[in-house]
């Protein structure tokens, strides 16, 4: 076992959880044991929470421009130990040394964006009545927890904690026992950076810990960020126990290529945005529609997924399961008469015999009934549609339950605002096939990948991490009393 066993970090310090049972976290690149990560229990959960708790009258009374200084340090503990970070989110998580260093730098650019907090949430104040005044304050809510997937070790934590700390809240953190590591790696640059202890706090485990979270009395918020079964458990659960709750889905996303589309860019957009961390994310090109003959494009997307490399410039996928689940979709779909132009089955990279990988594939002559189609598969694979009309494509895109994201491939900048308009999805692209808004712009999608109001980075952050006081102030007796004062 290359690391020692993990530990929850509770008041600042590593603690035993206090059950025995633990789950192993093995790399998916070749397939060796990285440490075991314990599968704690409701107590663990309470002794975290007693530890935000005692930890937030002091954290959320400290001026909010102190509070970001420790961000500014902990922003510069990013870059210093970069290289680091990034080895280990490929080492527990599969993807490419490159697609870690580019996680870890959007850890850093979610942080710039929390000191610069100070600057965005100054309240309101106006004379209301004569002589009186009426002023608004972002205060914070007191304990809340974030609940994370496995596809991004360091960025989705990093989605809340410097904004929600920042804003003077304390965190419990739910790492996913899959890639429980980074997360124990980012405490420690907090606390060097001088987060008091207590303030951000790790509990590790499963499903029951995510339910105690959920009915825990003393934590006010939770965001979730994970598959959309569980994004609505969590969602039920915690607004059933009148908590806050914002809680982000999986996805489906739909590209639309239209013929007049820029084929080599588009061909590159469209390969690195389905394989680009092996096709695990949120935001990865999943479906495509070509509008009309795109034949030339879907040529050349085939010629770009063939210089895509498992174990070179592609990543493993999670784990057996994932690369078995995936590899059943790509053959089911062979079975219903698609066509596969660039097969990922069957990936094996030398001297990783025990890792898990697949490859780049592409599926044409999908209909829009097939699973490949449908569902989420969450592996390097893109399924090809045919239409006629952009708006038959739009009807595939709009059918889809999910709505995080959505793309078009055109030169007709009025067709592209058709379908901007048209798109039922939360982050939309026009020749950009990962369509992050990056901060100050918040991330968020619709319809079944996003449940709760707002969304979970940016300005719109702001709202959810914190609750308005409104209060009403006279001074002088001679203002005199009206109904209204
Ligand atoms: P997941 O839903 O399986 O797990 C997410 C978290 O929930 C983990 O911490 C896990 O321990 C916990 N969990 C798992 N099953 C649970 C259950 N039955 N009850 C309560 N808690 C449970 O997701 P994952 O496989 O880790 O991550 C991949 C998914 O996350 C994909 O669907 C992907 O699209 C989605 N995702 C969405 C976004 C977004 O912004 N919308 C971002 C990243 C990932």
């Amino acid at each position: 076992m290359k690391y020692p066993a993990i530990q929850n970090y509770i008041n600042g310090k590593l603690v035993n959880a206090s059950t025995s049972k633990t789950l192993e976290v093995i790399s998916p690149v070749d397939g060796n044991l990285l440490s075991t990560v314990p599968m704690s229990s409701s107590k663990d959960l309470d002794d975290a929470v007693k530890a935000a708790k005692a930890a937030f009258p002091v954290w959320s009374k400290m001026p909010i421009k102190e509070r970001v200084q420790v961000f500014f340090r902990y922003k510069y503990l990013l870059e210093k130990n970069l290289k680091e970070l990034s080895e280990l989110c490929s080492e527990e998580n599969g993807k490419t040394y490159g697609e870690s260093v580019a996680e870890i730098e959007k850890c850093i650019e979610l942080t710039e964006f929390a000191t610069s907090l100070p600057q965005l949430v100054t309240g309101e104040v106006l004379e209301v009545s004569r002589g009186v005044e009426c002023r608004t304050e972002h205060v914070p809510l007191g304990v809340v927890a974030s609940i994370v997937p496995f596809n991004f070790p360091s960025m989705v934590p990093n989605w809340t904690i410097p904004n929600a700390i920042a804003l003077g809240n304390c965190m419990i953190i739910k790492p996913s026992e899959k890639v429980p590591l980074s997360c124990g790696r980012l405490a420690e640059l907090l606390k060097e950076a001088g987060l008091p202890d207590g303030v951000f706090n790790i509990v590790h485990g499963d499903s029951e810990i995510v339910e105690a979270i959920c009915d825990h009395h003393h934590i006010e918020a939770v965001s979730f960020v994970g598959s959309t079964k569980v994004a609505k458990i969590v969602y039920q659960r915690a607004t059933h126990n009148y908590k806050r709750c914002l809680a982000l889905g999986g996805a489906k996303n739909h590209l639309m290529v239209l013929p007049d589309a820029k084929a080599d860019m588009t061909a590159q957009n469209v390969a690195a945005s389905m394989s680009g961390c092996a096709g695990q994310r949120c935001m990865a090109a999943s479906a495509m529609v070509g509008v009309g003959d795109v034949d030339h494009i879907i040529d050349k997307i085939c010629d770009e997924a063939r210089k895509i490399v498992p174990g070179k410039n592609l990543g493993a996928v999670i784990n057996k399961d994932s690369q078995t689940r995936i590899e059943r979709y790509i053959t089911e779909a062979e079975q219903q008469g698609a066509k596969i132009l660039v097969d990922g089955r069957n990936a094996k990279v030398d001297g990783k015999e025990k890792g898990t990988y697949v490859g780049p594939t592409v599926i044409d002559y999908v209909t829009p009934d097939m699973a490949v189609a449908k569902e989420e598969i969450f592996g390097p694979v893109i399924s090809i549609m045919r239409t006629d009309t952009v708006d038959e494509a739009l009807a595939i895109e709009n059918a889809s339950p999910y709505g995080n994201a959505a793309s078009v491939f055109t030169q007709n900048g009025g067709l592209a605002r058709y379908i901007i308009d048209r798109a039922s999805a939360g982050m939309i692209g026009v020749n950009v096939g990962v369509p992050v808004p990056r901060e100050p712009f918040s991330f968020g999608g619709w319809n079944e990948s996003k449940f709760g109001v707002g969304d979970i980075t940016g300005k719109s952050s702001i709202e959810f991490w914190t609750k308005l006081k409104k209060s009403t102030t006279k001074w002088n007796p001679e203002a005199g009393v009206n109904w209204m004062s």
